[in-house]
């Protein structure tokens, strides 16, 4: 049986939470503790659907993320799991504690458990901690509470010899490589910059939740600068510096036949911006943000040099589909880019 095979956390404690759930010992209330909350959110969802999933043994998987409660708790579309926050406050107060007490003791509606996730259950007020307490020490049977938190010494020891506490360790480098082969847009950042995959590493602090947010970012960063680069080709056109400069931005795009018919496809789209917003300053642009930048680029080039340079463009990607070589069709284009 494969637990939790998404969720990166290490095999042991997937273990640990898979074999309590099939054996029906998870207990009422479990601490998890982590500084990865992206994480924690993920399993704690996860061991929801797992407490509800009924297609574990078919699948040989638990939670099986494929029968119909998995599917419910994975979206978020069953009333039966409730997840408690503080909201946009500092700390998680007495009143949604209350609320989710009142709550415990009605029936579920379509599911044979009440699940209640509680976020950043360290910033619960003493109160609030109070309020759980009172729950905890008599839990209706159908109940599991879940408290995601950074560390468990914040909070009072009576709770947490009340609840079982699964320590999320942060994971090691091998982990987070591994974790990596499993999600494409880090596989493809492991593979293809590996220095931007060592310095994630270090920035995210053995927490794989960080990683796709830094993914992410990263993803972004490398557009802009693709987006620069292309920009700088039409500008440099305009400007008085001559051959030269145009050279020069056009060396700045990619050397690979791959990265450059995307830098191509990108120029192409801001040249036919400049074609349009020529002709009419009101026209939709699907390249440039900036409007201004745009009309004064379009102006300096002028309609018959911008057709120009959008036909040598269309060619040199006609050209590198057809496997032409990539130096040869780069200098054709600057040479129409001259003007
Ligand atoms: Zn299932």
């Amino acid at each position: 049986m494969r637990f939790f095979a998404n969720v990166p956390v290490n095999d042991d404690l997937r273990g640990l939470a898979g074999d309590a759930i099939l054996s029906g010992r998870f207990p009422h209330a479990v601490i998890l503790e982590g500084e990865d909350a992206p994480t924690k959110a993920l399993f704690a969802r996860q061991i929801a659907a797992a407490l509800l999933c009924t297609g574990a043994k078919e699948a040989g998987a638990l939670p099986c993320r494929g029968c119909a409660a998995c599917r419910k708790v994975l979206e978020d579309r069953t009333p039966d799991v409730v997840t408690v926050r503080r909201e946009d406050k500092a700390t998680l107060g007495v009143e949604p504690i209350r609320a989710m007490r009142g709550d415990m003791y009605l029936s579920p509606t379509e599911a044979p458990r009440k699940i209640y996730i509680i976020e950043d259950a360290h910033t619960m007020t003493v109160q609030a901690q109070n309020a759980l307490l009172k729950v905890l020490e008599e839990p209706p049977t159908e109940v599991n509470v879940l408290l995601l938190c950074e560390r468990s010494e914040a909070m009072l020891a009576t709770i947490r010899s009340r609840a079982q506490t699964l320590r999320m360790p942060r994971l090691t480098e091998e982990e987070l490589d591994r974790f990596a082969e499993e999600r494409p847009a880090l596989r493809a950042i492991r593979h293809g910059q590996p220095d931007t995959w060592q310095e994630m590493k270090l920035a995210c602090d053995g927490c794989a939740g960080r990683l796709e947010e830094l993914a992410g970012r990263t993803q972004l960063t490398a557009m802009q600068k693709q987006r620069e680069a292309v920009l700088a080709i039409p500008e440099a056109a305009a400007g008085r510096k001559g051959y030269a400069a145009v050279a020069d931005a056009v060396r700045r795009l990619s050397g690979k036949r791959k990265e450059l018919t995307q830098d191509l496809s990108l120029l192409s789209l801001a040249l036919r911006d400049l074609c349009l917003i020529e002709r009419c300053e009101h026209a939709p642009l699907l390249c440039y943000t900036d409007r201004g930048q745009a009309q004064l680029t379009a102006q300096a080039l002028g309609s018959v040099r911008l057709h120009a340079m959008y036909d040598a463009v269309c060619e040199a990607m006609d050209d590198l589909a057809r496997n032409a070589n990539v130096a040869l069709v780069l200098s054709e284009m600057t040479v129409t880019f001259q003007g």
